[in-house]
């Protein structure tokens, strides 16, 4: 039978932007972590005007749409449910605008360039897009999701560096909110109901960022601690004392590096055994090194800290940056090949992070011996990736356990420690049950309005952010 929608589709979009067949399907269907479903079709426009074509085609025949970037997202919010009668509007296509104004230090960008292709453009001019990560997203996804990074404690996230959007909503009206001012102060800025709403107000076909100059040096060292006191205490003097220049914080505990050296053949354990915390500290400066040698304070600073730390601080390696953040960016992958593993991006105010993991260890001991915690994350921003680990051969019922796993950990983390349950990542069907619980009704309130208002139909995403 014929599908209409599906034809006009073609109509509009031609035949390379409408993929049909389950093998081309596939790739759109499944996500990274999480996430299954099955599409109508995949619509691949490739230009702000066939976004708004597609969208209004989908409003008149009633289908819902998802939007898909680079199908990264670790909540399933960028594939389709079960129904098959979803579009996918992949934004892939749409990547042909990376305008860089040197001057203004800004870039205008198609919401289709992933991020490394920005990165390739930008380097010419001396600049770079610093919200860093493990994945390569497109640009428009790192708007709708806020993308956080390794460099986040330096840079700031998408938001900090955003300075204007065009948004198709859901029934093809296009705003444009193109702006590249710095200073705005003119009422609501209403460019952030798209911020981290997952795509459910509007599809984001183009940006404004601000970038950054790429530094001319960085230093990194690797920071044995005896648990997360002493891991607190070198945050507080590093931003003391080199505050400026400091990049990048990333904790990683022994159980989430061991299985990296398991699984990673090529990398060699850093210490002969590997302490309870080990830290990764960055430098990075746009000075050259004649003007400030940033290896040399580097060291300085963490040979005085040692001092002061005792035991606390076992060892210090300097230097080896490559193989640092490889290590680093090695952990999830491994810890895959560990066991059933249960991931959690949760963040708590960075104080109280030694604490909360001593009540997530706690809680394990009394009630979920066989499940050990893998924990790894960003403490300079208070995120934290508790990975819980077990055998599926110790578990009978490994859904109860993963419920509740779920239900106690969020609860500690929301409601024992006034943080939240998910740092980054973002809103998707894989936490929505938690959107549901921990929202404030009133901001649900408000997101009722933004939805009648951008999405009529309410056609947009698989999340319900009223
Ligand atoms: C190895 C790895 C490391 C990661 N590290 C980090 C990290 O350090 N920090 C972090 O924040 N995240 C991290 N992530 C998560 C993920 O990469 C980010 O959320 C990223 O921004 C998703 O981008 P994407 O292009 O893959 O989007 P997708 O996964 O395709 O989509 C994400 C969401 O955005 C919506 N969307 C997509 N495109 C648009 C658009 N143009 N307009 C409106 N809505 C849209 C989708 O519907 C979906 O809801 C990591 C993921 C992986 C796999």
């Amino acid at each position: 039978m014929t599908d209409a929608l599906v034809q006009a589709l073609r109509g509009a979009l031609g035949d390379r932007g409408v993929l049909e067949n389950p093998e081309d399907r596939a790739r759109f269907e499944t996500g990274w972590r999480y996430g299954k479903g099955t599409a109508r079709c995949i619509a691949r426009p490739d230009s702000t005007a066939l976004v708004a074509e597609t969208l209004r085609l989908c409003a008149r025949h009633g289908a819902r749409v998802v939007a898909q970037g680079a199908n990264s997202g670790l909540v399933a919010s960028s594939t389709p449910d079960a129904s098959g009668a979803m579009v996918v509007l992949s934004l892939e296509r749409l990547n042909r605008t990376i305008d860089v104004d040197a001057e203004g230090r800004t870039v205008v960008v198609d919401g289709g360039v992933l991020l490394s292709q920005l990165n390739e453009a930008l380097l010419p001019h001396g600049f770079w897009f610093p919200v860093d990560l493990g994945a390569d997203p497109q640009i428009g996804a790192m708007v709708a999701t806020n993308t956080g990074g390794t460099r986040l404690l330096k840079y700031g996230d998408v938001r900090h560096n955003l300075l204007g959007v065009e948004v198709v909503l859901g029934d093809g009206r296009v705003l444009s909110l193109l702006n590249k001012l710095r200073k705005n102060n003119t009422g609501f800025d209403a460019k952030q109901a798209f911020v981290a709403t997952t795509g459910v107000f509007g599809i984001v076909t183009r940006a404004v960022l601000q970038v950054a100059p790429v530094p001319r040096q960085r230093a990194t060292a690797l920071v044995a601690c005896s648990g997360g006191a002493p891991v607190l205490e070198l945050l507080r003097a590093l931003e003391a004392e080199l505050g400026d220049v400091l990049s990048a914080f990333e904790v990683m505990s022994a159980n989430a590096l061991g299985p990296v050296f398991t699984h990673q053949p090529n990398l060699r354990r850093p210490f002969a055994q590997l302490p309870p915390y080990s830290v990764l500290v960055e430098l990075s400066s746009t000075l050259p090194a004649d003007a400030l040698h940033l290896e040399n304070v580097l060291e300085a600073c963490l040979g005085a800290f040692l001092e002061r730390a005792g035991d606390a601080v076992p060892d210090v390696l300097v230097g080896k940056g490559d193989e640092f953040w490889q290590m680093r960016h090695h952990i999830s992958e491994s810890l895959r090949g560990e066991g059933r593993m249960l991931a959690f991006d949760v963040s708590v105010p960075r104080s109280r992070l030694p604490a909360f993991t001593a009540d997530v260890l706690q809680l394990l001991a009394e009630k979920h011996s066989r499940v050990r915690l893998c924990d790894y994350g960003h403490w300079g921003d208070g995120g934290t990736h508790l990975n819980l680990l077990w055998q599926e051969k110790d578990v009978a019922d490994g859904r109860a356990l993963v419920v509740a796993l779920q239900e106690a950990i969020y609860d500690l983390a929301v409601n024992g420690y006034q943080g939240s349950y998910s740092a980054e990542h973002g809103v998707g069907p894989h936490n929505q049950r938690f959107y549901d619980r921990y929202t404030d009704p009133l901001v649900r309130s408000l997101c009722r309005v933004l939805g009648d208002f951008c999405d009529p139909g309410d056609l947009l995403g698989t999340v319900r952010l009223e």
